[in-house]
C-alpha cells in the first residue's frame, strides 16, 4: 500500500497532514509513503526530514498517480487529478459543503472526513482531529489576545506600583474554550467562562475560572453538544451578554452549534460598551457571520470606539508544528483501523468507518450528507 501526503492547496494553510515522525511509523509497517515536495515546509518539516524518515519526495502529479491513500487537511483544489478508487482522508467539511461530497463521489473517491467522527466513542478518541485542532486553536487564541491587548495579562507588582490583571471572558467552554481559559490563566489573567451546557459549566468550574451566570436556559443536545437556542432564548442571551461583556478587557468566543450557523453572542452595541483598547477574538468567525457582530475571518479591525476585533477561524494553522503533529497522530490512528494488515479494507459495518465515510463506489454514502443533497 502507498500513502501520499499532499501539499495543502489553500495558500495560507500551514499545516501538513503527516509529519516525518508520523511517516516513519508508517514506514515501520512497510507502508510506502510519497510526500509532495514542500508539503511540510510551511510547518517547518523539510523535505529532507521526510526523506530521512524513509519517504519518497515527489511532485504532486506523482502523489496522485501512485498513492492508494491520499492525506490532506482541507479538500484539495485539484480533485480532477485523483483516480477512481483512491481513498482521500481529510477534514473535508461535507456537512457545510455537500456539493463537494458530490464531486468526491463523481471522482470515484472513497472520501473519509474526520469531522464526521462519532467523538463520544472511546475507540474514536485517538482519531479526534476536531478536538486536537480545537485544542491548538484555543491555546493560540489566548496568546493572540495577550499580544493585541495593550496591557499586561498578569497582576505585576513592581517598584512603580501594581498592575491589575486583565479580565478575560471566554464564551463557549468546549475544547477550544477550555484551552483558551487554561492558557489565559497561565499568563495570569483573571478568567471567566460561559456556556449553555451543564457539562461545560462543570468543566469550567474545574479549571478554576469564574462562571458567568446569565438567566438563559440550559441547551444540551444529543452527543454532548449544544442545541441552537430558540429566537426568544437567543434574544435573552444577547441582552444578558450586552450587560456582561463591557466589564471585560478581553473576550474570546468559541461557540458552535453542530450543523448550524455559529450563534451571535456579542453585538455591535455590546462592543461599543467596551473600554477602548479591549480585544475581542472570534474563533467562530465566518464570511456569513460568527459569534461577534462584524468580525471578518482572518482580519483584525478596530471599531470607532477603539475595540480590536479579530476574526480567527483557523488558528490551528498558525501553530503548524503542534497542529500537524497532533493531526498526523489522529490520521495514523484512523489508518490503523482502515489498513489493519497494511491493505485498505473499508469495513462499512464498523461504527466509526461508516460514520466518517462520505463517498464510496461513485456514490455519496453518508446519510446526513445525502439528506442535504436531496
Ligand atoms: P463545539 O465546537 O461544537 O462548541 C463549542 C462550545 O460552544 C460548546 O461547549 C457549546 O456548548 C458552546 N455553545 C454553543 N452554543 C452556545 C451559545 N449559544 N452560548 C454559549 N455557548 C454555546 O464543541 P466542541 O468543543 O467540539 O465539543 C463540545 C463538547 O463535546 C466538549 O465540551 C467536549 O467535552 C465534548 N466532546 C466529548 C468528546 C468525547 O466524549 N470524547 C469528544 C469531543 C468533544
Amino acid at each position: 500500500t502507498t500513502v501520499g501526503v499532499l501539499l495543502e492547496s489553500e495558500g495560507r494553510e500551514r499545516r501538513v497532514a503527516l509529519t516525518p515522525d508520523g511517516a516513519a511509523r508508517l514506514r515501520k509497517q512497510d507502508v510506502e509513503v510519497l510526500v509532495e515536495a514542500g508539503a511540510g515546509r510551511r510547518a517547518w518539516f523539510e523535505d529532507v526530514g521526510y526523506a530521512d524518515a524513509g519517504c519518497v519526495v515527489v511532485p504532486r502529479g506523482q502523489v496522485y498517480a501512485d498513492s492508494d491513500v491520499l492525506l490532506c487537511l482541507r479538500p484539495p483544489g485539484d480533485l480532477a487529478s485523483a483516480r477512481p478508487g483512491q481513498v482521500l482522508v481529510g477534514l473535508l467539511g461535507p456537512l457545510g459543503d455537500p456539493a463537494l461530497a458530490q464531486s468526491l463521489a463523481a471522482a470515484g473517491l472513497t472520501a473519509i472526513s474526520l469531522d464526521l467522527l462519532p467523538r463520544t466513542l472511546s475507540r474514536a478518541q485517538s482519531m479526534d482531529a476536531l478536538t486536537s485542532q480545537a485544542n491548538v486553536a484555543g491555546y493560540k487564541a489566548a496568546l493572540l489576545a495577550a499580544e493585541a491587548y495593550p496591557g499586561f495579562f498578569p497582576m505585576l507588582m513592581t517598584a512603580a506600583g501594581t498592575t491589575r490583571p486583565a479580565q478575560v471572558l471566554v464564551l463557549g467552554a468546549g475544547v477550544a474554550g477550555l484551552q483558551a481559559i487554561a492558557t489565559a490563566r497561565r499568563l495570569g489573567a483573571q478568567v471567566t467562562g460561559y456556556d449553555v451546557r451543564d457539562a461545560a459549566r462543570a468543566d469550567l468550574a474545574s479549571t478554576g475560572a469564574a462562571v458567568l451566570e446569565l438567566s438563559t436556559p440550559r441547551a444540551e443536545a444529543e452527543g454532548g453538544y449544544a442545541r441552537e437556542l430558540t429566537a426568544g432564548e437567543a434574544e435573552a442571551q444577547l441582552r444578558g451578554m450586552a450587560g456582561a461583556v463591557p466589564r471585560f478587557d478581553v473576550v474570546i468566543t468559541t461557540a458552535q452549534v453542530p450543523g448550524g450557523r455559529p450563534p451571535l453572542l456579542v453585538t455591535a452595541a455590546a462592543l461599543a460598551g467596551m473600554r477602548p483598547g479591549s480585544v475581542v477574538i472570534d474563533l467562530a468567525s465566518t464570511a456569513e457571520g460568527g459569534n461577534v457582530e462584524g468580525s471578518i475571518p482572518d482580519t483584525r479591525t478596530v471599531t470607532t470606539e477603539g475595540v480590536t476585533v479579530i476574526g480567527a477561524a483557523n488558528l490551528a494553522s498558525t501553530v503548524p508544528g503542534a497542529a500537524s503533529t497532533a493531526y498526523g497522530r489522529n490520521v495514523l490512528a484512523l489508518l490503523a483501523m482502515l489498513m489493519p494488515h497494511g491493505e485498505v479494507v473499508l469495513d462499512l459495518d464498523d461504527e466509526i468507518l461508516s460514520a466518517v465515510t462520505v463517498s464510496h463506489g461513485g456514490r455519496v454514502v453518508h446519510p446526513r450528507v445525502r439528506a442535504l443533497l436531496d
